[in-house]
């Protein structure tokens, strides 16, 4: 047997069903934010990744799914967005574009990371991106987004965490200050942290490793080590945060993994979720555009991974689909039963019919299966006195409606 491939999942009702409605939610709010779709390809030049993330980060290191096509040029799928939206608006020059300066997408990444659970290798993000606005205002209202998407979606316990990673003009002195502290006390670190002190000193903040916690803790603080004008954009970022609702807790240690933030990251974490807790995270992005090609031009966003977010959703009681399926049987009853789905279905419903001839008890069988709320039926006595039975499965009760007036009751949810 052919299996799907390690790390993907095959997606079916009724899980598809939340899918949707979790995408329909998203599409809505971001229409009420002012953002616009957009949709970059799933295949990009490695280049743009190991320029736009960051050689040195995880992802490039030992995460991409990377190979040479046939005529040996090297292709990733992508492991994010950011990057892929980023090289469009380059490539497309509408940098400066006011039509397109909030965007949103929802679609696969693909990282070759280990499976387990809330871990694959093609995971869903939905993600924002803010261009061309450099002020705290845009990292609030941005991040006051996220936390209303995920409200909408009724998350258990979600917590907004918060941190700066200062710029690159007060960052070196800081990381400066952070290798020699941990220098001194490398033989205790793990051997990731050991390397990474080297080669990304601010990652080793991120370690989950538990010997290495306490050493981390009594390390030199970021935010203690921001530039004036850091230091103000966070206080601003809180400030408004605070002035849109929007509960937080400060996390000085958080980095994220990525090297393009510069000042305002963020995490929103699950109390539903186990070792894998980030829902959503970003940040802050201003010398992105600018590192692969494109003008100087700030940018800010997010990217919240869908299967989390399902995961950290409180389970909704399964209802039955808004859908109408003829039952048929007996002399003419076919022909009409067609003209009736036809008619119908004009009229916006749901309507489902077999082609072969059952018996009504067989046919509401498959209507229960199917879970469909309504089934119509229509035998020969119901063709004479042109009403038909509408039965409503959920609650049991049944009509005999003529059928103009079948649509009407059917929309408006049941009997009068
Ligand atoms: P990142 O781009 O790493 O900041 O990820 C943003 C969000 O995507 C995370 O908070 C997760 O919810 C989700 N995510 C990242 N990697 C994976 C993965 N391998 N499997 C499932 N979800 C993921």
């Amino acid at each position: 047997m052919i299996t799907a491939v390690k790390g993907t999942q095959d997606l079916f009702a009724p899980e598809i069903l939340r899918w949707q409605k979790l995408e329909t939610a998203a599409r809505n709010l971001f229409e009420r934010y002012g953002f616009g779709e957009i949709r970059t390809p799933l295949l990009e030049h490695t280049e743009l990744f190991v320029r736009g993330i960051g050689d040195e980060t995880d992802i490039v290191t030992k995460e991409m799914y990377t190979f040479p096509d046939r005529k040996g040029r090297s292709l990733t799928l992508r492991p994010e967005n950011t990057a892929g939206v980023m090289r469009a608006l380059v490539e497309h020059r509408l940098c400066d574009s006011s039509a397109h300066s909030r965007l949103y997408y929802i679609g696969p990444q693909f990282r070759y990371e280990r499976p387990q659970k809330g871990r694959y290798r093609q995971f869903h993000q939905i993600g924002a991106e803010v261009i061309g606005d450099a002020s705290p205002g845009s990292d609030a209202e941005t991040i006051a987004l996220a936390a209303d998407l995920l409200s909408a979606s009724d998350i258990l316990g979600p917590v907004v965490q918060l941190n700066s990673v200062g710029c690159p003009k007060c960052r070196p002195s800081y990381v400066g200050l952070l290798r020699g502290a941990l220098l001194e006390r490398r033989a205790e670190l793990c051997g990731d942290c050991q390397r990474r002190l080297e080669a990304n000193p601010l990652r080793v903040l991120d370690c989950k490793v538990p010997s290495c916690q306490p050493i981390l803790d009594e390390a030199p603080r970021l935010d203690e080590g921001l530039c004036e004008e850091c230091h103000a954009h966070h206080e601003k970022v809180k400030e408004l945060l605070g002035l849109l609702g929007v509960s937080f807790q400060l996390k000085p240690r958080l980095v994220r993994g990525l090297d393009y933030y510069v000042r305002t990251v963020f995490e929103i974490t699950s109390s539903a979720l186990g070792a894998q807790d980030a829902l959503l995270g970003g940040g802050r992005y201003d010398g992105l555009l600018k590192q692969i090609g494109g003008p100087d031009a700030p940018g800010f966003g997010w990217a919240l991974g869908v299967e989390r977010l399902l995961m950290a959703m409180p389970p909704v009681p399964e209802e039955r689909l808004g859908r109408t399926y003829i039952a048929w049987s007996g002399e003419g009853t076919y022909a009409r039963a067609l003209s009736l789905a036809r008619d119908l279905r004009a009229r916006g419903l749901a309507v489902i019919m077999e082609h072969s001839e059952r018996s009504f008890k067989s046919s509401l069988k498959r209507a229960d299966r199917l879970n469909v709320r309504w089934a119509l039926l229509l035998g020969e006595d119901e063709l004479k006195a042109e009403k038909f039975t509408l039965k409503d499965l959920q609650t049991g009760e049944q009509e005999a409606l003529p059928a103009g007036e079948l649509a009407a009751r059917i929309l408006n949810g049941g009997a009068s």
